[in-house]
């Protein structure tokens, strides 16, 4: 609420928020004008909003419209479901009269009409924009040794830029980000059980630094709207291509080159699949849970492109993009029935008790302590999979699992069991098409993609202009991507523009800018070019 409102006010916006973090005498004074009709835009949080003391507040002056923004929370069997969004229909029961629009950057068909129902928008015209965001880069690699491989994806294409990494645990984001600073990279880590304060200032450095990266849970990014974020990584396998598209859309809003990045392995598939089996949750839940568990995986899956599955997942058509990982390296496929015969006979003759590293041992004849204690290197299948290596069968147990074709036992740790569909392909009747593991070449990119400019000089005004920008944020304590995004600035160091009119012309430099700003802007401008 606070930098959106600081941004708002410094493009000239009437804005104000009232949470919990104004003391008694700023929240009465906001509330003081706001019954004064004084602001254009109030934000509120919905617990708030709906309190008696509030809706008293909103009878004693003239509302034009509400917003309601993140409107997916309403949605029950959402990822981001907050019960208190529920209770908005009282806007509407209270005020009739005033217009309502709902608002969400992530939601499918199904979330589209849960939110229709739950806030009784059902005369409401709908409008869906494409979901596309095309300077996006999606790329999903196995994963082999997931921190080396995130540190070289960082400091081939990403070094110095402002990025996050999503974890799955707390634990591990504590790791990563003091792992990544041992590596030299600026990181800091942000999760639910931090306290509050420590949370806080990390999440502020972030906003207002340039080049920061944030080792996170989910529980970081909800209403973070900076638009220089260059990536976002995933180290674990989100829940559901909703979830992976929110994080991922956190990059790039600039409209600038960004990239969205995972490492994906058996174990992941292995641990949502549990996570989701053993909960506490019912049937109809879980259900829900797998099938969109299950869509994932297909994304990660792929041999045709990312992009169009994602469109198509919320109902859009599209081309290939030729710009994900799919695209420009497309893997092959090959006809996996055999050997999936063979992982699925490995499965049987156990019994069904073992996770894939006793099994692999099993399929390459390795007879380890284990395999020995068990008598498994007795078995029809003992060594039956020496044809290939450790790595093919865990992408061949990995793909198994994610199409369905093996099963986990939520009891057993990490176990693999028959499923009903196991059968056919045991039988060989259903033939199994795999996906050919590519190898994946990281080329060296500079440092900012499209932002940077392309002479360099210009590159070194632009650097001073950042440097300004930094000093002015500091001084109106507000994030710097609020004074001027970095597109801007490059524009401003490609044009070096003489008079205030010629940087007007500039996008992103508006009229309550340029009378802020202009003089300074210029200052250095000339400063540079003389
Ligand atoms: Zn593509």
């Amino acid at each position: 609420m606070h930098d959106q409102v600081a941004a708002l006010r410094e493009a000239g916006v009437r804005a104000a928020y009232l949470n919990s973090a104004l003391s008694a005498q700023e929240a009465s004074a906001v509330e003081r004008a706001f019954v004064a009709g004084e602001w254009d835009l109030l934000y509120v949080a919905p617990e708030r909003l709906v309190t008696g003391r509030f809706m008293d507040l909103l009878a004693r002056t003239k509302i034009a419209l509400f917003a309601i923004d993140e409107a997916h929370c309403v949605a029950q069997w959402g990822h981001d479901f907050r019960p208190e969004y529920i209770q908005l229909s009282i806007l509407h029961e209270r005020f009739p009269e005033v217009p309502r629009i709902a608002l969400t950057a992530t939601a499918d068909a199904q979330t589209r009409a849960e939110i229709v129902s739950r806030l009784q928008l059902e005369d409401a015209q709908q409008f869906v924009s494409s979901f596309d965001r095309p300077n996006i880069r999606y790329q999903i690699v196995e994963k082999a040794d997931p921190r080396k491989q995130l540190l070289d994806f960082i400091q081939a294409e990403h070094r110095g830029d402002a990025g996050i990494v999503y974890c799955m645990s707390r634990k591990k984001v504590e790791e990563t980000a003091a792992w990544l600073e041992k590596q030299g990279i600026r990181a800091l880590p942000y999760h639910a059980g931090m306290d509050v304060p420590t949370r806080q200032r990390n999440q502020d450095t972030f906003l207002r630094e340039d080049g920061v990266v944030m080792a996170a849970t989910i529980a970081f990014g909800m209403g973070i709207d900076k638009p220089d974020v260059r990536f976002v990584a995933h180290l674990d396998l989100p829940k559901s291509i909703e979830g992976y598209y929110q994080e991922t859309g956190r990059a790039g809003r600039d409209g600038t080159p960004a990239d969205a990045w995972m490492t994906y392995g058996l174990s992941d598939v292995v641990q949502q699949r549990r996570m989701i089996q053993s909960g506490d949750a019912d049937e109809q839940f879980k259900r829900v849970g797998l099938a969109k568990l299950d869509a994932l995986l297909a994304l990660c899956e792929a041999t045709t492109c990312r992009r169009v599955r994602l469109l198509n997942y919320f109902g859009e058509d599209a081309q290939p993009c030729g710009n994900c990982d799919v695209c420009s390296n497309p893997p092959a496929t090959w006809d996996g029935s055999v050997a999936a015969q063979k992982a699925l006979s490995a499965v049987y003759r156990t019994g069904g008790r073992f996770g894939a590293v006793h099994l692999i041992d099993v399929l390459l004849g390795h007879a380890s302590d284990k395999v020995q204690q068990w008598g498994h290197n007795k078995l029809g299948v003992f060594g039956v999979g020496n044809d290939m290596d450790e790595k093919g069968w865990r992408a061949v147990f990995r793909q198994l699992v994610a199409q369905g074709l093996m099963g986990v036992d939520h009891d057993a740790f990490g176990a693999l069991t028959l499923t009903e569909k196991s059968r056919a392909v045991l039988k060989g009747e259903s033939p199994v098409w795999l996906r050919q593991e590519v190898a994946v070449k990281t080329t060296r990119k500079s440092r900012r993609p499209i932002a940077a400019p392309a002479h360099p000089a210009d590159d070194a005004l632009f650097e001073k202009l950042r440097v300004w920008r930094q000093a002015a944020a500091r001084e109106h304590n507000v994030p710097a991507y609020v004074i001027f995004h970095d597109a801007t600035l490059a524009q401003i160091a490609q044009l070096r523009p003489a008079t205030l009119d010629q940087l007007g012309g500039v996008s992103g430099v508006g009229a309550r800018k340029l009378e802020a700003y202009g003089a300074g802007i210029l200052a250095v401008v000339n400063a540079a070019v003389e």
